[in-house]
């Protein structure tokens, strides 16, 4: 945590304005961020993934360094325009769109469609005439906390004919993208995805259609309890699979980061509302916070994502506790499968902090359950 967000924590408590559970993310973390991926991918142009946090001073702060925007929504777009982004730095990235939504945004100045269907291809060619699309082709995922599922992307061998009805469409086939899955602990889990887009690249252009980008997605990943490899690793990792695979002729490269850029900028702090045990004989404690599930900390699902938790007891003797949200849906309980270690001495009251919570918390407490107003957020 840094001080920055110390000390704002601090001055909210002594106004006492700490009866809710509250985000704060630190900008100046978010900059360093930046910084790092534009460092370590120095050719590859930054679309930061809107969705991992639209607050507007993230998208600012970013748009001001001269990042661009990956965005999945007409609203995700409109905003980050509104964040000072030019349209040109903007692409559509979401492979599922309405035509309508297709088209507000060619309105809106967006030339860059992602696609992974020949009926998605279609939409674009009627509502964005001559607009630049890439193919997002499928991965496993392998290795990643969070991996992505079939949902998005199609095989190699379809995004070659994908790309073949664009460009009869009237629309420019430029590249192919893919995910190697969120949470990629694996460094070398870009080289096979490069290895299948380079495949694709030469079918491609068997077919006269040369194209010219890759987008190698998101998936950089935050620390949560675990160290993480630093970003400039998986920079020179992915640099030695381009040149593995391109040889001499690399292309135009993207990266569309989103937990790695914002991850690690933001702390939950939450309160203790009540402990308990299930019977006298139970080790484990249940935990019951003001904040759960549905409240942010939706990725705790499956408890693939098991975040830092600190408290002011940190370095009493531990004891196995399950975790529990503040809502009637008892689906709203955390780390049930593996209890979480926290302190013994924990009481009532106590506030918890939870460690790297800048990406995918806020947008997922949107829905006032129970009359809980979704988390509070604090850009600092
Ligand atoms: N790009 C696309 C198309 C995505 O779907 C996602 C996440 O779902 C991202 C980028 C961001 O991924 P990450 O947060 O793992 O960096």
């Amino acid at each position: 945590m840094t001080e920055r967000i110390q000390e704002f924590l601090r001055n909210r408590r002594k106004n006492g304005l700490d009866t809710e559970p509250c985000l704060v993310v630190d900008l100046e973390v978010v900059r360093d961020n930046y910084q790092s991926f534009a460092k370590a991918l120095p050719d590859s142009r930054v679309f930061y993934a809107v969705k991992a946090n639209p607050a507007p001073e993230v998208l600012a702060l970013l748009a001001s360094m001269g990042s661009c925007f990956d965005t999945a929504t007409v609203a995700e777009i409109e905003m980050a325009l509104a964040a000072g982004a030019t349209p040109d730095r903007i692409s559509f990235g979401n492979t599922i769109k309405k035509e309508r939504d297709i088209a507000r945004a060619f309105a809106l100045g967006i030339r860059l469609f992602a696609v992974d269907c020949a009926a998605e291809v279609e939409k674009v060619a009627r509502a964005a005439p001559g607009a630049k699309v890439f193919c997002r082709i499928l991965y496993d995922c392998a290795g990643a906390e969070w991996p992505l599922s079939r949902k998005f992307g199609c095989d190699p061998e379809m995004a070659v004919e994908v790309l073949d009805a664009a460009k009869r469409l009237g629309l420019e086939p430029c590249g192919i993208s893919f995910h190697v899955g969120s949470q990629q602990r694996k460094v070398k889990a870009w080289d096979r995805a490069l290895a299948m887009a380079s495949q694709v690249f030469r079918d491609c252009a068997e077919r006269g259609i040369n194209l010219t980008m890759v987008n190698m997605g998101g998936g950089f990943p935050t620390k949560y309890l675990k160290d993480v490899p630093p970003v400039v690793t998986y920079g020179r990792s992915i640099f030695r699979a381009l040149r593995k695979h391109f040889g001499n002729q690399i292309p135009e490269t993207i990266i569309e980061p989103g937990r790695g850029m914002v991850g690690n900028a933001g702390i939950i702090e939450s309160e203790v509302v009540l402990i308990s045990k299930k019977s006298d004989e139970d080790e484990v404690r249940w935990v019951y916070l003001d904040i759960g599930k549905f409240g942010g900390l939706a990725e705790t699902m499956d408890e693939s994502i098991r975040y830092a938790i600190r408290t002011r007891h940190d370095g009493a003797d531990m004891t196995p506790c399950v975790l529990a949200g503040p809502t009637c849906d008892s689906a709203d309980v955390l780390y049930e499968k593996n209890p979480y270690p926290l302190p013994v001495t924990l009481e009532i009251g106590d506030k918890v902090l939870i460690e790297g919570t800048g990406a995918y918390t806020s947008t997922y407490s949107s829905v006032a359950f129970n009359g809980i107003p979704p988390l509070k957020t604090y850009h600092i």
